[in-house]
């Protein structure tokens, strides 16, 4: 930012009007935009925005906008039904053999695109000491659960202590055999990766972090030293991005995003359609876009640098692979179209 970073994160209107993020003509809007979801802007992130830039990716990710103000007919606050699929408080709980543990709802900073934009804010919805409890009762009670997947909310915003001591109980259930920390702090606090931090991510399961980064630019450098703090404590990361409109739906865009992932040593995993989530329709990269420019990837980048482009059917029907198939059934023989869009007989 030309005009010096925010010392402290902007978490309302006047805040973000007065840094040059957001213009004093829309106060009203969004004022009542701020009333409805949260709002945070960490200095990290207001660094890498250009306030001169209206169409800029990195601004259009966090500072509110007017259109939030209108749900459209399709969009729904639960999108994928984390409520009908949570038998107790803090657990979502859809595969037999995985299950979510939100241990709190307050993020570093609120995406304006969040599927759980209803339900996340700076309260913090953190679980008591009796519902982490019973959550963590509710995974011990069932050997089907093989990985805990700890989100949020931002699991990597509660203290060491309280998260080495999630992390300790969920060690002493033998039939849990991974963890999973989805997380957008690396991106937008990544102070907050401190070696005591890091310490408290010491643990006897395979632990996977998995990172939600939306464009190259958020790959900065305190981002990275952040993953390398991470790497440095042998976790694997993986990332999670959401294929956004005016943020990152441009074969270039991808493109440089999975290579900054790549070279931050962390393993592009997921690029998701976005969740029908109220006020997100600025947003929206049709299904016939986003499989084009997923497949462009193909051949432009290493294999293990295209992640899948996945849907989460609404209404919590679970996960699928979006993208094109290259292989198809013709009669008796099978047809490979190859990476430059020319079919082979196989
Ligand atoms: C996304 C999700 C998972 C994890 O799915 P993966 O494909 O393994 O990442 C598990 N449970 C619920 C409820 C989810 O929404
Ligand atoms: S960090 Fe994740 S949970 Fe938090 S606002 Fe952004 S998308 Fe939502």
């Amino acid at each position: 930012m030309p005009d010096g970073t925010p010392a402290r994160t902007l978490r309302d209107i006047p805040g973000l009007i007065a840094a040059g993020l957001a213009r004093a003509s829309d106060r009203a809007a969004l004022e009542a935009v701020a009333a409805r979801y949260a709002v945070a802007v960490t200095p990290a992130v207001a660094t890498l925005m250009d306030p001169a830039d209206p169409a800029d990716p990195i601004a259009a990710q966090y500072v509110p906008h007017p259109d939030e103000r209108v749900t459209a007919s399709d969009e729904h606050p639960d999108p994928i039904a984390d409520e009908a699929l949570s038998p107790v408080k803090g657990i979502v709980h859809r595969y037999p053999d995985r299950a979510l543990l939100k241990p709190l709802l307050a993020c570093p900073v609120y995406c304006r695109f969040c599927f759980r934009r209803e339900q996340v804010g700076p309260d913090g919805g953190v679980l008591t000491e009796a519902e982490l409890a019973d959550a963590l009762g509710y995974i011990a009670a069932r050997p089907a659960i093989r990985e805990v997947i700890l989100t949020g909310g931002d699991p990597l915003m509660l203290s060491s202590r309280r998260l080495s001591a999630i992390l300790a109980a969920l060690d002493a259930i033998p039939h849990v055999e991974s963890l999973r920390i989805h997380t957008r702090v690396p991106v937008a606090e990544p102070s907050l990766i401190t070696e005591a931090l890091t310490e408290a991510l010491a643990t006897d399961k395979a632990l996977w972090v998995a990172v939600h980064v939306n464009h190259a630019r958020e790959v900065s450098p305190a981002a990275r030293a952040a993953l390398a703090r991470l790497v440095a404590r042998g976790i694997p990361l993986l990332s999670q991005s959401v294929l956004l409109a005016g943020v990152n739906d441009s074969e270039a865009a991808l493109e440089a995003l999975c290579r900054a992932l790549i070279a931050a040593r962390v393993k592009p995993h997921y690029l998701h359609m976005l969740d029908f989530a109220p006020g997100t329709a600025r947003f929206r990269v049709p299904m016939e876009r986003a499989r084009a420019l997923h497949r462009a990837l193909r051949g432009r980048l290493p294999g293990h640098a295209i992640p899948t482009l996945i849907l989460d059917i609404p209404g919590g029907r679970g996960k699928v692979p979006a993208g094109e198939s290259h292989v198809a059934r013709a009669g008796e023989d099978w047809i490979a179209t190859d990476p430059w869009g020319a079919a082979h007989a196989y």
